[in-house]
């Protein structure tokens, strides 16, 4: 058995506690057609093998995760009402569990007031946070580091505020000296502080972002989709544990549920920290409204429709396993990470690999060693598809030559830079049993590696 459906047949007892709220009204005859619905649902079921494993451990290449189980019933539940958390009336009970599940988020990075609420993904809700940023600062400039999302640019471009990108060190992180330069040429109106790169997994150093904005004065957008449930996690290192411990001095955030917080797609959230900024929503309410509790969710966003479905998935996942530094869902998160770290000791310790510097969070990033970076490109892509024919599943990322030159110095070794990036090997530990499956996958990956190098010799 590789798919988890043990939970399955609660749905059904779920369910008619469902309808007995419903009770009062007349009963509805339903005539569904189960013998062609189990042909078409069973062509879906084929149709749907035609995919990478996502859900198993030897899946551990892209940003993917597989949903909590409770996530995914309590989605499908609530698609028997299917409530849109447009507004109140499109669904009250999934409105009031968004609003709590949002408010538990923020209380996560240590807000006990906001204004907020779930989106689409990140993209909408880093969206919001740049409209909202772009409203207070019109015609100045938003910052993001090179290695900060791709959208983030063209966001500015649809908003149509200018936007600059920023250097990154040799971390992937945001150069601090880079950011100081264009901040004393002036115009800035917002930083984006990426906490969690998507590429790997760098944490910006917010807490410095910080001292320059007591200098400088802009307001602080911090995109942490990726990396904002590992506020919980017990085993950071230092510096990402600094960043994370001020995220709260900010001004947005965006966090993804969808991709560590065990949601199906279709779940991100924007928060920004000063409710009164729901003002740039307003299109038929009064101002005021937006400081009383009665949050009306269509009116603080800027998307129409909404799945409520999201919401609940959320409500109940956050039900059963709380996000507390000492529950369960926290002990995941470090369960991830240090999959990350134990698999960077090992490439570190081999001579076949050269790794970028320690992971800040659970992505692995390594390269293979070789005379010259065209060679080494060739050689990772080689081992990705061999990989892939044995069901290991890795992914492959085209990165700077900055990132790997310190460790190619530190290594000993020689690589010549025909080109300015070089195709990495690329692992996202996203699973908490990739702890206990990293010997088996470091097996496949070895045996893999002999091959392709063999058949290279
Ligand atoms: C994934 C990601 C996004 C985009 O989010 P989507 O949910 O894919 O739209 C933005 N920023 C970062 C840092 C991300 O990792």
């Amino acid at each position: 058995m590789t798919l988890e459906k043990q939970g399955l047949g609660l749905l059904t007892e779920a369910l008619a506690t469902l309808e007995q709220g419903f009770a009062s009204l007349p009963a509805v005859q339903h005539d569904s057609d189960l013998p062609a619905m189990r042909s078409v649902l069973l062509e879906v079921a084929e149709r749907m093998q035609d995919n990478f494993p996502f859900h198993h451990p030897q899946y551990a290449g892209q940003m993917l995760k597989p949903p909590a189980e409770i996530a995914r019933l309590a989605y499908m539940l609530a698609t028997w009402i299917n409530p849109n958390n447009h507004a109140l009336d499109g669904g009250r009970a999934s409105s009031v569990m968004e609003r709590e599940a949002v408010a538990n988020i923020a209380a996560m990075f240590g807000w006990q007031t906001h204004l907020g609420h779930l989106t689409s993904g990140g993209t909408f809700a880093n969206l919001e946070g740049l409209w909202v940023a772009g409203n207070l600062h019109p015609g100045k400039k938003i910052l993001a580091s090179a290695q900060a999302h791709y959208t983030h640019s063209r966001i500015c471009g649809v908003l149509k505020i200018p936007f600059q990108s920023v250097p990154v060190d040799h971390r992937a992180r945001m150069d601090m000296a880079a950011l100081e330069d264009l901040l004393r040429q002036g115009d800035v109106g917002t930083v984006v502080a990426t906490l969690g790169t998507t590429a790997v997994g760098a944490v910006d150093p917010l807490p410095e972002i910080l001292k320059l904005q007591k200098q400088y004065g802009f307001r602080i957008h911090v995109d942490t989709a990726y990396g904002g449930y590992f506020i919980l996690a017990d085993n950071l290192d230092a510096e990402a544990r600094a960043a994370y411990d001020c995220i709260k001095e900010v001004d947005s955030i965006v966090v993804d549920p969808h991709k560590h917080g065990l949601q199906p797609y279709g779940c991100g959230c924007i928060l920004f920290k000063d409710p009164a900024v729901g003002s740039w929503y307003k299109h038929d309410s009064p101002y005021t409204y937006f400081s009383s509790n009665e949050l009306h969710l269509g009116e603080i966003s800027l998307e129409c429709s909404r799945a409520g479905a999201s919401a609940v998935a959320l409500w109940a996942t956050q039900r059963l396993l709380p996000m507390t530094r000492s529950g369960e869902f926290a002990a995941r998160l470090s369960q991830s990470r240090a999959a990350a770290l134990k698999l960077f000791d090992k490439l570190q310790q081999d001579p076949r690999f050269i790794t970028a510097a320690e992971p800040q969070l659970d992505i692995v990033v390594w390269i293979v060693k070789a005379p010259s970076a065209s060679a080494s490109s060739r050689l990772a892509s080689a081992i990705f598809e061999l990989a892939q024919q044995h069901d290991l599943h890795l992914a492959q990322a085209n990165l700077s030559r900055s990132l790997f030159t310190n460790a190619i110095a530190n290594a000993d070794a020689e690589m010549e830079w025909d080109q300015d990036t070089v195709t990495c090997l690329r692992s996202c530990l996203m699973k908490p049993e990739h702890l206990a499956w990293l010997d088996k996958i470091w097996a496949l990956l070895d045996a893999v590696t002999n091959q392709v190098l063999a058949e290279a010799a």
